[in-house]
């Protein structure tokens, strides 16, 4: 058997202890004979798979009682709709445009009312993040809504919005769980887990009580209000029920590892040896400004797309996979969850030693 180091976006490396136990457990789920797979979501053995998951994130976040945890469907890129369509009641929300994600959020919610971009970082490719301490914020705005971590140009707010007293909503797809989150600064805030947490197909969301109302824009579908799955503790329908199970396996592992605070000092750790290489490489450069990079997702280039794709191609020869930047930047991307180990970093960085003498 062989593991490359897999620096993938999405989805992306997944610790390989849970991977293990998941195979341990394939075909016979703790003397139940049958796979998580396979099992009945009514069942009581898979109630306490999702129970444990519930209350682990919860333990991990510190998510107070006054918020409920939802397993959903769909992508992100479904509560794209679902946010406006349970939230946007005065058909007004305030976007602030920080990469593609938030771009294809703003122009979802204007399906259903006025969306306005507030603020946006389009001018410089989306390198930074704007600064968000005094904006136009619309008086009659439902929320302000932000991508807090942007995957794909490598950029993280390292301050929240000032709202004004406006509701704040985050699509956390990409730092979910990289380091310890205020839960109470959002009003409700959600991730697509296939980037940080678990298997592709599975979402969570995190919604304050005072967000669960039955006051959602006309004709909003039944399995698109979020109180559809606060009520039905997540499985109206049947829910991706294995994928729940590799992430409640996340959960475990992540407080196995001692909980959010050490895998931020980890996480920022892993970070510095790149960048630091990156700010001393004179092949190499990162493309984000200092003050607003991200740790998880770190975009970097040479200047030259032939030698752009000369390291991506030698890069993976040598088991350093999905390093290609997104196929709208170009450039090279290395993704560096969680679940990389420092190693990988440290060998990365070896390798890009390496090929900077070599093309000097
Ligand atoms: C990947 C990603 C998405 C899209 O996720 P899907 O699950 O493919 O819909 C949305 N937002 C962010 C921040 C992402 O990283």
């Amino acid at each position: 058997m062989k593991r490359v180091y897999n620096f993938s976006a999405g989805p992306a490396v997944l610790p390989e202890e849970v991977l293990k136990e998941a195979a341990d457990e394939m075909l016979d789920y703790r003397g139940c004979g049958m796979s998580v797979m396979e099992m009945s979501h009514r069942s009581k053995m898979y109630q306490t798979i999702i129970d444990e998951a519930e209350a682990d994130i919860r333990d991990l976040l510190g998510i107070p009682d006054n918020y409920k945890v939802m397993f959903m469907q769909g992508g992100a890129s479904l509560q794209f709709a679902m946010v406006p369509m349970n939230f946007m009641k005065n058909r007004v929300a305030d976007y602030i445009i920080t990469g593609q994600w938030a771009k294809k959020a703003y122009q979802e919610a204007q399906l259903f009312g006025k969306a306005n971009a507030i603020a946006s970082s389009a001018d410089k490719t989306f390198s930074y993040i704007p600064d968000v301490s005094d904006l136009p914020v619309s008086e009659d705005a439902d929320y302000v809504y932000i991508c807090e971590n942007n995957t794909i140009y490598g950029t993280k707010y390292w301050t929240l919005p000032n709202t004004k007293g406006k509701n704040l909503i985050a699509d956390v797809s990409s730092c979910f769980l990289s380091e310890p989150m205020d839960v109470t600064k959002y009003a409700y805030v959600y991730g697509g887990v296939q980037k940080n947490i678990g298997p592709a197909g599975v979402v969570i969301g995190i919604i304050r009580d005072d967000m669960l109302t039955d006051d959602v824009l006309p004709g909003t579908p039944t399995m698109m209000r979020y109180k559809t799955y606060t009520e039905n503790g997540s499985m109206y329908n049947t829910p991706p029920c294995y994928g729940i199970y590799i992430c409640g396996k996340v959960f475990k592992w992540l407080k196995s590892m001692g909980g959010l605070e050490v895998m931020k000092q980890r996480n920022e750790e892993k970070a510095a040896i790149l960048y630091d290489f990156l700010d001393n490489s004179k092949l190499f450069k990162g493309t984000v400004e200092k003050s607003s990079r991200s740790i998880m997702n770190v975009p970097f280039v040479t200047g030259s797309d032939e030698l752009d794709a000369k390291f991506v191609a030698e890069s993976k020869a040598a088991g350093f996979e999905n390093l290609k930047g997104h196929r709208t930047v170009g450039g090279m991307r290395a993704s560096i969850y969680n679940a990389m180990p420092k190693q990988g970093v440290l060998d990365l960085v070896a390798f890009m030693e390496k090929f900077e003498k070599e093309n000097a």
